[in-house]
């Protein structure tokens, strides 16, 4: 979706004077060999850029500043290959607006047995200068990640990643828009919350569009363009026969391509990375955005329904975090349980709207009553979800704080067919299993919309939930009921 090339995360090493010229020589060496195996590592998808190493007061100071205002710098990846008296740190850290990884390192993997000597232990000494730094960054109760082992260790680059991704995230948010086509569905709950309080927080803002300002850009779409896009879904998808050249439902599948093409202009022209719309409020518009918001999402833009924008918001960090990788990131809904006590499953879909990135195989493109709404019938792709890993993640308004909600749950491949169902859909299991995975998530005020994601996990998103400063609640295999419930008793506490 992003190439994440163009981020950088700076390798920040932290020493002092005291060793003289030529210890401090070797430190710059390792520190660069560091990081330009960093850099070319594949685990690694942002750039990672050595800076030299940084010796005194002034000189972290200048570098959190540099950091601060250098655009493509999402993070800082700090070592101290030596010792750097942690005072030294204080006025860097207090104005760092970055996120920070703490790389507890060291340069060579293995004590040199036969060799070692003074020298050895007086340059290689981060198992204590580390502790150092360690410890003012936890007395200014600063967040940060904290990955421990030798920097070639497979499970050091994977951490790395991880938290670099959920800084691309972290970094897409600032500044972002998102547009709600009209307001919150009407009485929900869970969907709306304080956008204000939100924009401080996350960095993004929300702000509504009546549905006649994108109705008037749907009007402007020229027949032209339609033609365009109805031949690209003709040759994507398995359109279903009424809705091809010639069928009573052409004109279904001409109105959907003009709305997709109107709500990417209205998109492109406003500069916001993703959207939120309504069933209740379509005035002007034909039909339900159904394919629209789906291939909307696959482009990257974030989305969820009925007003929803904090989902909307969170789709967008989830595609970003996820950049390059296999699998994809999709608005979701728990819909409807399968309580079989020998195979107990959920299955997740929408009114229409899952994003395609999640597909297995060919969508099929299809046209079908919608109960709810009163328009004309939305055209929408109809798919399957592969088996496999995955997560499904929500951010709630708690009021005096917001909470991040992560479950970790298996998909499992269809072993029916549902020919009735004309949406897109996904089948999984919770952990540790439905009962307690769910029960869980209902006491943690976990909302009904989510973001569902193939190839994120719930390490991504509690260092995107660290950088945000929020609390993040985990449901995976070790969830139980008792421990969850002090959890929550506890934070209550701990964000008063
Ligand atoms: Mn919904």
């Amino acid at each position: 979706m992003l190439d994440l090339k163009k981020f950088e995360i700076w390798f920040v090493t932290g020493s002092q004077d005291l060793y003289g010229e030529e210890t401090l020589k070797q430190v710059a060496a390792h520190s660069e060999e560091i990081a330009g195996s960093l850099n070319h590592a594949s685990q690694i998808p942002v750039r990672v850029v050595f800076k030299p190493t940084v010796k005194s007061t002034e000189e972290i100071y200048r570098i959190c500043q540099e950091a601060n205002v250098a655009e493509n710098c999402i993070g800082i990846i700090t070592w101290m290959h030596t010792f750097s008296p942690a005072k030294m740190w204080i006025n860097g850290l207090k104005i760092l607006q970055k996120p920070l990884l703490h790389l507890h390192t060291q340069f060579n993997r293995d004590i040199p047995w036969a060799t070692m000597n003074m020298d050895f232990m007086n340059l290689n000494q981060s198992a204590h200068g580390d502790r150092e730094f360690g410890f003012i960054v936890s007395r200014m109760r600063i967040e940060r990640k904290v990955v421990v082992g030798h920097w070639k260790d497979e499970g050091v680059l994977d951490q790395i990643n991880e938290w670099s991704r959920a800084a691309a995230g972290w970094n897409d948010w600032q500044g972002a828009k998102f547009v709600r086509f009209g307001d919150n569905m009407r009485y929900v709950a869970v969907t709306d919350g304080d956008k204000v309080e939100a924009e401080l927080k996350f960095g993004f803002s929300v702000n509504t569009y009546g549905i006649g300002d994108l109705v008037a850009v749907i009007n402007q779409v020229s027949d032209g363009e339609i033609d365009k896009l109805t031949a690209e879904y003709v040759e994507r998808y398995a359109v279903m026969a009424s809705l091809l050249k010639g069928g009573d439902q052409h004109s279904s599948l001409r109105e959907a391509a003009k709305i997709e093409i109107g709500m990417r202009h209205f998109l492109v022209d406003g500069g916001f990375k993703g959207f939120s719309d309504t069933f209740e409020d379509l005035h002007g518009m034909a039909q339900l955005p159904g394919i629209a918001a789906q291939r909307l999402m696959n482009d990257g833009y974030g989305f969820a329904g009925e007003g929803d924008w904090k989902t909307a918001a969170l789709v967008r960090a989830m595609k970003v975090m996820g950049s390059g990788l296999k699998g994809g990131n999709a608005f979701m809904e728990d819909y409807t349980y399968h309580f079989d006590p020998a195979n107990p499953m959920v299955l997740g879909s929408h009114m229409l709207e899952v994003c395609e990135s999640i597909a297995d195989g060919k969508p099929s493109c299809e046209v079908h009553p919608l109960g709810i709404g009163g328009k004309a019938d939305p055209v929408r792709l109809v798919f399957n979800v592969a088996g496999g890993p995955a997560i499904n993640a929500s951010i709630v308004d708690m009021g005096n704080r917001f909470r991040m909600l992560v479950n970790e749950v298996e998909a499992v491949a269809p072993e029916h067919d549902l020919p009735n169902l004309p949406v897109a859909r996904v089948l999984w299991k919770p952990y540790p299993d439905l009962k307690t995975g769910c029960a869980a998530w209902i006491l943690a005020g976990g909302a009904h919309h989510t973001g569902y994601s193939q190839n994120l996990t719930s390490e991504h998103m509690q260092d995107f939930a660290e950088m945000a400063g929020i609390e993040f609640v985990k449901i995976g295999k070790e969830t139980n009921l008792y421990q969850l419930k002090n959890e929550l008793r506890w934070s209550e506490v701990a964000y008063k």
